[in-house]
């Protein structure tokens, strides 16, 4: 085939295709043992030592549903507002693969755990909307194909059954998205609800956290959705954006050449960014899914339900809304405060204990999560902690430091651990604001400079900035801003 070559821009395909996109996320629940029987549900073991008859699918071995699974899966149902159903059904999907040692995985098929929820994503504009879901169901893992890393690599694969039988939960979503943007932000969401519900580490390293991306086109106006590829091997967030972007040009450039999309599976080769086939939906294996004869039907009482609900923490989009209500700062501020449940915790005790919510927030997105960032820490093992930092936000409010000093507390807070009282103390850093001595230093800069003096006094007031500049590095970055401004303008601006 013709690389499909981007032979029209971005922008003209968008104002003339809608994309469409569905999500099917995976996810491993955070269980002690695997779903169906008792060996450990751990990432990481010496290949084929946590594996017993139940998960390596010997023969006369008899299933038992581990019940923290069903209240993970639960959790993470209620989360997402979904219906819970009373009665769900376990089904046999068949197929071969050398890590499916049963011939069949466990998974549950028209009669779900779950349906109809949905997830909060940000606009980015402040707005919010819904992406909808179609189902959660429950299913097991399949093993893993050992094809590198092993003395004999090369020569053979192996299979590892360590993740042979690990409870997951299959997340669908409907066909709401509408850009690449749309789907990351819709994945960070439920990352962040996921989290939150404590349902699983969403480590996508390690495979607790999977990716299906769907997408289609129409063209703009119509109703009616197009034919869509499926993209599997999709390792990151990033990755999930960046497989729908270049499907959506390629589908454009398909059908702007007449031709039809066929309706297949495509894998995503990241280092390429580009997707190549890997068999169409009609060769894709028919299941022949039946009901699991092995398993009972799996009721869920609404009691059980009802303690389950009573039991989830406040909820990412909750807290927005609270923080927004109760601290009155921005809804975006909100919504990056929120992802993560300790990040807002921790601006919650900062921002009660400084006073001001928003100097706090700014406090915590632009430094905090940089310096978090930077050192690919958790911010449980932040250096600052939220009263150092509510007491850094109350030195700045009350004048006793400038802003620029206060940044460069904030560093040394972060690489020593003291307070910022005492480095302060200790370094001499309070701001000046002292007139006389503010006068001094800005009639040693003057003197010091007639030529600058002379243009500004021309008419070139626009140079105010360059003696700020001069007088503060006099001053070590001390110099009260707004004091330092009037009295500079006063001496430039008076009689010479
Ligand atoms: P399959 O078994 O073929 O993967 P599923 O029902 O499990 O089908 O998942 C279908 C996924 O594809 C859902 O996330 C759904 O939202 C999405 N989807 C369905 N139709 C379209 C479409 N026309 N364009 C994009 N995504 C679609
Ligand atoms: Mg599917
Ligand atoms: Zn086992």
């Amino acid at each position: 085939m013709p690389p499909a070559a981007a032979t029209s821009s971005r922008e003209d395909v968008l104002a003339r295709y809608e994309p469409v996109i569905g999500l099917e996320v995976h996810c491993q629940l955070l269980t002690r043992t695997k779903a169906f029987c008792s060996c450990p549900n751990r990432f990481g073991g010496e290949p084929n030592t946590l594996v017993c008859p139940v998960c390596l699918g010997l023969p006369g071995a008899l299933p038992v549903l581990s019940r923290e699974a069903v209240e993970l899966a639960l959790r993470a149902a209620l989360a997402t507002r979904c219906t819970v159903h009373e009665v769900s059904v376990f089904a046999r999907k068949n197929y071969f693969y050398p890590d499916l040692p049963k011939g069949y995985q466990i998974s549950q098929y028209d009669q779900p755990l779950a349906t109809d929820g949905f997830v909060e994503i940000a606009g980015g504009d402040g707005s919010w909307r819904q992406v909808r879901l179609e189902r959660i169901h429950m299913e097991e893992d399949a093993g893993k194909m050992l094809h590198e890393g092993q003395p004999w690599s090369g020569q053979r694969s192996g299979v590892d059954f360590n993740r042979s039988g690990v409870p997951l939960i299959e997340i669908v979503s409907r066909p709401d998205m509408r850009s690449p943007e749309e789907a990351y932000e819709y994945l960070t969401a439920l990352k962040a609800l996921l989290l939150y519900a404590g349902v699983s580490d969403c480590n996508m390293e390690e495979g607790s956290l999977r990716c299906d991306a769907n997408v289609s086109l129409r063209p703009r106006g119509s109703e009616r959705f197009g034919t869509r590829t499926e993209i599997k091997n999709l390792n990151s967030f990033r990755n999930v954006a960046r497989a729908i972007e270049h499907e959506i040009l390629r589908h454009a450039a398909l059908l702007d050449a007449g031709e039809t999309i066929r309706l297949e599976t495509r894998l995503w080769n990241a280092d390429r960014g580009e997707t190549v086939a890997m068999r169409s939906k009609e060769e894709s294996h028919d299941y022949r899914y039946f009901p699991e004869p092995d398993l009972p039907p799996l009721v869920v009482s609404p009691a059980w339900v009802e303690s389950v609900r009573a039991s989830l923490p406040e909820l990412p989009a909750d807290k927005r809304r609270r923080f927004v209500a109760q601290y009155g700062i921005p809804d975006y501020d909100a919504s990056v405060l929120v992802l993560s449940r300790a990040v807002a915790d921790y601006y919650e005790a900062a921002a009660q204990a400084a006073g001001n919510a928003k100097a706090t927030s700014n406090w915590v997105m632009n430094e905090v999560l940089r310096k978090l960032n930077e050192d690919g820490r958790e911010i449980g093992a932040a250096p600052v902690t939220p009263q150092a930092l509510a007491e850094l936000v109350k030195l700045l409010e009350a004048g006793t430091i400038s802003g620029k000093i206060a940044k460069d507390v904030f560093e040394k807070m972060w690489a020593s651990g003291e307070a910022p009282g005492a480095i302060v103390a200790r370094e001499g850093l309070v701001q000046v604001s002292d007139e006389s001595a503010l006068q001094q230093a800005i009639d040693a800069v003057l003197a010091a400079s007639p030529e600058q003096v002379a243009t500004y006094r021309k008419g070139k007031t626009g140079t105010l900035g360059w003696f700020v500049g001069q007088v503060m590095k006099k001053t070590g970055g001390k110099a009260n801003p707004q004091a330092l401004n009037a009295l500079l303008k006063k001496a430039l601006d008076g009689p010479a």
